[in-house]
């Protein structure tokens, strides 16, 4: 358990602990935020007939200039109940079918109706087959619209809908447990006695995982007792998929979460990670449980969670993709060179340029209120100068 391991290997490690959870079949309305079970596999054509995308008249393009005589009429919803004849115009509406014979929409602004009978009142050339939405332009029967794993976003949503399918299934959402320990923590908005100072992880880390399918049972705090955190460990893994405590986590006398974890039957996988702030984050199992030991310090916490917590809830809740994506960006002033952990720097992207806040001790909240982004710097990585490419992760 000596040497510190890079980032990589450490997330490939956590997702090992525990396979994604079996699959649910729930209701569109709950779907948003999902990872999608299965392809999405079109069922049916979009459109399944030619529909007008435009207000107007349907008639043959053969039968242009006009005029022409006016009959019937074609809305959405119905079947046109007569095929066009030759130099008729039929009314038609956006979303209408289009009628047997029709092959052109001149919409209603370029037409003026006179009695029965239907002029051209424009001077644009009327191109054959204009404004309609062909047979499956939008998809086919067969095509796969949204691929397994995939995040439902609300596009997404509404393509799975139009394919047909009738009900969605999605990874069933990790049930999570957060747990902050320490004696000097006091729950938020309480007074404080001397060398007491308010659990704001707690909250954070609720906060960041609202974004993500999770079952978020209440945030608890334990004072640093390693008896009392090796019971309630060993009482959560019956009942989450998740344990996340934040703090202890370090080399302390008071740092109780490794010996705690093994006092309750649990099991380390790894400890130590290359990376700056949150090196001495904890990953092992208790029971069925997942644990994940996020060091206390605050930006330790946010970072650990982003490229740790979330993930983990990701791929157990089916993702695909668990993992933030990188991205590139401008850097806005000059970057010193890299150290022997990999730094997350929080920063601040705006327009295309990124900079990098002052302090970084990651014992500050000040710059994650700012933060919009963690600078990725590798390690031993060489000074950059302003204007050069660095990668990045997002962040809420
Ligand atoms: P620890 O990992 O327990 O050694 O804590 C490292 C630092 O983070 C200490 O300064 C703690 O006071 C602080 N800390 C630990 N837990 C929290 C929390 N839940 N909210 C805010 N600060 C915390
Ligand atoms: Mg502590």
């Amino acid at each position: 358990m000596s040497g510190l391991l890079p980032v990589e290997e450490a997330q490939a490690r956590l997702f090992a602990l525990h396979e994604p959870l079996a699959s649910e079949t729930i209701y569109y309305s709950q779907a948003v935020g999902r990872y999608i079970s299965q392809d999405v596999i079109a069922l049916r054509d979009q459109p399944a007939a030619p529909l007008s995308a435009m207000d107007g008249y349907a008639v043959r393009f053969a039968d242009l200039p006009g005029p022409w005589a006016i009959s019937g009429e074609s809305a959405a919803g119905s079947v046109p109940a007569v095929p066009l004849g030759k130099g008729e115009a039929m009314r038609i509406f956006t979303g209408a079918m289009l009628p047997e014979g029709g092959d052109t929409v001149i919409m209603q602004e370029d037409v003026a109706a006179d009695g029965a009978q239907l002029r051209l009142n424009t001077g644009d050339t009327i191109e054959s087959g204009q404004h309609i939405r062909a047979r499956a332009s939008d998809f086919a029967a067969g095509e796969t619209l949204v691929a397994a794993g995939a995040r439902l976003t609300p596009g997404a949503i509404a393509a799975a809908i139009m394919s047909g399918t009738p009900q969605l299934s999605v990874g069933t959402r990790p049930r999570v447990a957060i747990l902050t320990t320490g004696d000097e923590l006091v729950q938020p908005g309480h007074a404080l006695a001397p060398g007491q100072i308010p659990d704001s992880n707690g909250a954070m880390l609720a906060a960041m995982l609202a974004g993500e399918p999770a079952d978020l049972g209440l945030p608890l705090h334990l004072r640093d007792d390693r008896t009392l955190l090796s019971r309630i460990l060993k009482d959560l893994a019956r009942r989450h998929d998740v344990i996340v405590t934040v703090g202890g986590a370090s080399v302390g006398d008071h740092d109780h979460v490794r010996d705690a974890l093994q006092d309750a039957g649990g099991r380390i996988d790894f400890w130590k990670i290359a990376m700056k702030p949150g090196k001495p984050l904890i990953a092992g199992t208790v029971g069925d449980a997942v644990l994940l030991g996020l060091p206390g310090n605050p930006s330790s916490a946010f970072v650990t969670a982003t490229l740790f917590l979330l993930p983990l809830v990701r791929h157990l809740a089916g993702a695909r993709a668990p993992l933030p994506p990188v991205r590139q960006a401008m850097l806005a002033a000059p970057l010193g060179s890299g150290g022997t952990r990999r730094d997350y720097l929080r920063a601040r992207l705006d327009g295309g340029t990124i900079n990098v806040f002052d302090g970084q001790d990651s014992g500050r909240t000040v710059p994650l209120a700012d933060a919009n982004a963690l600078l990725i710097r590798e390690i031993g990585a060489p000074p950059r100068a302003a204007g050069e490419q660095v990668d990045y992760i997002a962040i809420a």
